[in-house]
């Protein structure tokens, strides 16, 4: 016979104003099979939970239920206070009588009863409780980055620092991300190149870093600590133990397309670097545009090579590697605003998007740094720059806000007066969003001392008249329409998840939000986590971000990975899912509604060599959420800690109360 102990918290006067926690106390010990019943002050004290340790001893208690606040806040207060009393510390159940009653009822006598029916039910799972153990798991201390933009590269770098190997896998041909085709970087306006190529290096040369471009994730399959990951190194058809980055193959070869880096507005070659501070320093052959590749005579690059580095016949590799965490920080896209037709993206050639003025603005960019129109190569004298092109719009499935629109646009319009004092720019914008050390200063900067022109409103059209742009809006302040011949017009477009960002979470198993950023396990208090233990997310593949926000969470991401090898082993949740196998039919419903594809079917040797199909959980994978339970047809999978017999207890004590 179960002997339980009850133990009741005024949490001050938190509970005590509205439940009389006394009369609660006397009701418990009437309850079959609770021999000691109390209450005090403040239970989860240290007082408190000396008097719980001294009543199991005393007592001879072997379940405890403490009926105070919600299980989230002092579960674990409580299990390890009756472990350290010898008691496993899975024999203690809690009845939140704080969240359930004293904080959302105000008549005393109905919220007493509710709190005498509560630890009814407490005590009922508790006479069903029964002990739970934790596994050991071993980790692999090794963690895999994916996407090798600033935030991959910071994680990398913080990982790799705190002692722990990193690999670190870009798609592209080189690391650098987006920040590598800016020319300077708001509100400071460091150089770009200058504070990135640097942890570009640092990245290469530290020994703790392996980085594979040219490369991306194609299976992952394990758990916390134990993930197997299938990554594929694309053929560069370049040997990268032999170049030496000479660049004779490059410069010679003599197929031209354009240029992805330079946003379309340059040329490069089939064999090409992205931009000259690429890591690694190596070129790739675009098989797409390579002539030799299309059955035309050519063999240029291989020709001239000095070290023999070309390599038309390599071909892709496949890896399976294990790793203990991942990082996930895979970046944004941005939209194609050709779609809003009335902007004349793409059809007026000195209509161009945020990215390309970076472009243009770059000293290493397609004219030197030379802000020209695309048509004319003339430098323009009236820009008109748009904020919000398709963020925060319904219509073009962003309501959200791009967050660096803002700012980057100040950003353009700034440097542009500096280049160029006798130009004037103009600003569309719907609200002014500033808010970062130093952002509202720089706006102010950008109107006050460089003239910049802020109109609030929308744009309504952007056409062509003669060799001008004319943009038509209004003045929604002063209520008065506007229209401005301008020389070129920059749109800052909407920032946009990858476009493979829902197959990628499918991969690693974690989800997206309505717009296919990633999602995060917890909006405030878990904001580097996903839901599916030892993933973490860095920089602006969960949302739109600047580049401080996108390094300080890839570091917080970097410190979690850190956190976690720091352990020597992990401990498996007892709470989870557990088939009775000799039960189960194998229809394969808990594989299918499993959230953490933590289910699999496997073969079972029966009695004379028969064998037959049985779903099995993985104690890595499982959270314990109870999916499969409710949907397994034949009632054989149980959730340990929480059984059908326990839960159904629960609720017979509260319909016979
Ligand atoms: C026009 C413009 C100007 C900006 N100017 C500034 C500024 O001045 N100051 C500022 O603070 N912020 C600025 N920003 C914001 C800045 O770009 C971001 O904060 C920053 O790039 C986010 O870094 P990230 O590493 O998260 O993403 P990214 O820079 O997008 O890098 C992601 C990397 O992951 C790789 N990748 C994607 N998918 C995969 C995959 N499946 N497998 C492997 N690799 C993958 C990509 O190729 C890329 O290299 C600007 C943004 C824009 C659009």
């Amino acid at each position: 016979m179960a002997r339980v102990g009850v133990f009741v918290c005024w949490c001050g006067s938190n509970i005590a104003r509205t439940v009389d926690v006394q009369r609660v106390a006397e009701e418990a010990g009437r309850i079959p099979g609770v021999v000691f019943a109390t209450d005090y002050k403040y239970m989860c004290s240290e007082p408190g939970q000396t008097m719980v340790r001294d009543a199991i001893r005393d007592h001879r208690l072997d379940r405890v239920v403490v009926a105070s606040c919600s299980p989230r806040l002092h579960e674990p207060t409580f299990q390890r206070c009756i472990s350290e009393a010898g008691l496993n510390p899975y024999m203690v159940e809690m009845a939140n009588i704080r969240e359930h009653c004293s904080w959302v009822h105000q008549d005393k006598d109905a919220a007493t009863e509710k709190a005498i029916d509560l630890v009814r039910m407490a005590v009922a799972k508790a006479r069903r409780d029964f002990p739970l153990f934790r596994n050991e798991i071993p980790i692999t201390k090794r963690a895999l980055v994916i996407g090798g933009g600033v935030a991959g590269i910071q994680a990398a770098l913080d990982i790799a620092d705190a002692g722990y190997p990193v690999t670190l896998v870009e798609r592209t041909p080189s690391i650098g991300g987006r920040m590598a085709q800016y020319d300077k970087t708001f509100p400071t306006l460091d150089c770009a190149a200058c504070i990135l190529t640097p942890k570009m290096v640092d990245c290469a040369s530290h020994p703790n870093i392996t980085i594979l471009t040219y490369a991306e994730v194609e299976e992952v399959t394990g758990f916390v600590g134990n993930f197997n990951i299938r990554i594929r190194k694309k053929a560069r058809g370049v040997d990268m133990e032999k170049c030496t980055g000479c660049g004779v193959c490059y410069s010679k070869c003599p197929v031209k397309v354009p240029n992805e880096f330079e946003e379309g507005m340059g040329e490069r070659r089939a064999i090409y670097v992205p931009f000259p501070q690429a890591v690694p320093n190596v070129p790739v052959i675009d098989r797409e545009h390579c002539r030799l590749n299309n059955d035309l005579k050519c063999g240029v690059c291989q020709k001239l090579c000095p070290t023999g580095a070309i390599a038309y016949d390599q071909q892709d590799e496949v890896v399976t590697e294990q790793f203990g965490a991942i990082v996930v920080a895979t970046g944004f896209r941005m939209w194609d605003h050709s779609q809003i037709g009335e902007y004349g993206y793409g059809s007026i050639p000195d209509v161009i998007s945020g990215l390309q003025f970076e472009r243009l603005m770059n000293a290493s960019g397609p004219t030197e740094g030379k802000i020209v129109r695309p048509s004319d190569h003339r430098p323009p004298k009236t820009v008109v720059f748009v904020a919000c092109v398709g963020s925060r719009s319904e219509n073009h499935g962003h309501e959200y806000c791009s967050k660096v629109c803002c700012m980057y646009t100040a950003k353009h319009a700034l440097l542009l007066k500096e280049k160029y004092p006798d130009t004037q720019s103009y600003v569309f914008y719907m609200d002014i969003r500033a808010n970062g050390k130093g952002y509202e200063e720089f706006v102010r900067r950008t109107i006050e001392e460089y003239g910049a022109n802020y109109i609030r409103g929308r744009v309504s059209r952007i056409y062509r008249h003669g060799d001008k742009v004319v943009v038509k809006g209004a003045d929604t302040l002063l209520g008065r329409p506007v229209e401005i011949e301008a020389d070129m017009v920059v749109l800052a477009t909407a920032m946009e998840p990858q476009e493979d960002a829902k197959d990628l979470a499918r991969k690693l198993g974690i989800s997206t939000d309505q717009h296919n950023w990633f999602s995060e396990a917890h909006p405030k208090l878990k904001p580097v986590e996903v839901l599916s233990s030892g993933i973490f997310l860095a920089g602006a593949c969960q949302y739109p971000k600047d580049i401080p926000d996108t390094v300080a969470q890839a570091s917080g991401a970097a410190s979690k990975v850190a956190g976690l090898f720091s352990k020597p082993h992990l401990l498996s949740e007892p709470m989870i899912a557990s088939v009775r196998e000799e039960d189960c039919a194998a229809c394969g419903q808990c594989v299918q509604v499993c959230p953490f594809s933590a289910i699999e079917l496997v073969e079972l040797n029966g009695k004379n060599g028969a064998s037959r199909r049985a779903a099995r959980v993985n104690e890595g994978l499982c959270h314990g959420c109870g999916t499969c339970v409710a949907g397994c047809r034949g009632s054989c999978i149980d959730l340990r800690g929480f059984t059908n017999a326990q839960v159904l207890s629960e609720i017979d004590a509260l319909a016979l109360a």
